[in-house]
């Protein structure tokens, strides 16, 4: 298999609102897609992936992505590769070479790979070691930070198009939360919610905000990353004493975070992101051996677009499925640069058979 080419270019899509969480505000997305052409046979196929920025969740930003994957399509244009496999393949040790960011590295390895499996003839999962078991696709959807009035609307519509999960971003003042989360107990009653601090309160803060969404009524489901990332005598304590899951998300960056996490009771599960981990291997890796120790598995993105929610949801299939899917952000959009990958029917995502990803470029182009 020869790497004809890599192209990169800019993956910039308006949000129908911004996209407010404790540490950031998006208006659009900031990413890269990148296009990897290979041919084998005297046959050409063209595979995608996209390299989604969020700083400061992500360290890497739309221009260093831009810098960083132009280098990269220098560098291996015209390789040869022998397979179009995962662990321990030249690909995994010709990325790791290059020396890219994670979300660089997970956008460059998704492309290669999807080219790989439209080769072979087989869906992306079934690259990634799964059965061909198709597993249930629900995801929740995103509440930002925002006005309690404004969020308890915009939750009904959610509601009547399906959702029955919300994904609710926190983690700014407590107070104003609260008060998100009281509207929505009266917006929709009985409402499932996983809350998401992205680092914002102390062990206190999250405790009390706890107590006040049972008060309200509201079942909550697990509340991700409640505390900063390196607070882990505050993230053990509300693991103990929170009376709920709690999800690590930007505490888990790497396999040796995991180890940390389950070593020290920092969170019950965490949550797996390709643009976070570095690509469909690693978050591979990370998500088995989170099932080994036990730890529950959340399956998330950065504001992504159709293309890397597809991806991740080949990555669930192989694993077999995941406790929390939260993979949403391409219904935030106001216009969508992909078709195919999956079909959705309100909150369910039903991935389309065929060989790799089965997305394409819009036509409109
Ligand atoms: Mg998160």
């Amino acid at each position: 298999m020869l790497l004809i080419e890599l192209l990169v270019s800019p993956l910039t899509v308006a949000l129908i609102e911004p996209f407010v969480i404790a540490t950031a505000v998006m208006t659009h997305t900031r990413a890269v897609l990148v296009q990897a052409v290979i041919e084998h046979d005297g046959q050409r196929y063209t595979g995608f992936g996209e390299a989604a920025a969020l700083p400061p969740v992500t360290a890497e930003d739309q221009p260093d992505l831009l810098v960083s994957l132009a280098r990269a399509a220098t560098l291996l244009a015209g390789r040869e590769f022998a397979e179009r496999g995962l662990a321990g393949t030249e690909l995994a040790d010709m990325l790791r070479a290059l020396e890219l960011g994670p979300v660089a590295t997970s956008a460059v390895e998704c492309a290669v790979l999807d080219a790989g499996a439209r080769e072979r003839g087989v869906p992306l999962h079934r690259l990634l070691g799964s059965a061909g078991e198709l597993c249930r696709l629900v995801t929740d959807i995103t509440l930002p930070i925002g006005e309690p009035a404004h969020l308890a609307e915009l939750a009904i519509s959610y509601k009547n198009a399906g959702f029955t999960a919300f994904k609710v971003k926190v983690g700014k003042r407590r107070s104003d939360d609260s008060a998100v989360l009281q509207a929505l107990a009266h917006a929709v009653p009985g409402a499932h919610v996983r809350l998401d601090a992205n680092e914002g309160y102390s062990a206190d803060d999250a405790l009390r905000l706890l107590e006040d969404a049972r008060a309200f009524g509201l079942i909550v489901e697990c509340f991700e990353q409640p505390c900063p990332r390196t607070r882990f005598d505050e993230l053990a304590r509300v693991t103990a004493e929170g009376g709920v899951t709690i999800v690590a998300d930007e505490s888990c960056r790497s396999l040796a975070d995991l180890e940390v996490i389950a070593a020290h009771r920092l969170a019950h599960a965490v949550n797996l992101k390709l643009a976070k981990l570095g690509g469909l291997e690693t978050t591979l890796a990370l998500g088995r051996r989170a099932k080994e120790l036990g730890l529950g598995l959340m399956a998330g993105a950065m504001v992504e677009t159709r293309l890397g929610l597809t991806a991740m949801a080949h990555l669930v299939t192989a694993l077999g499925g995941v406790d929390w899917l939260d993979l949403d952000t391409a219904f935030l959009l106001a216009e969508d640069p992909f078709v195919g990958g999956y079909e959705a029917t309100g909150p369910e995502l039903r991935l389309i058979d065929g060989p790799g990803l089965q997305v394409a470029l819009h036509p409109r182009g």
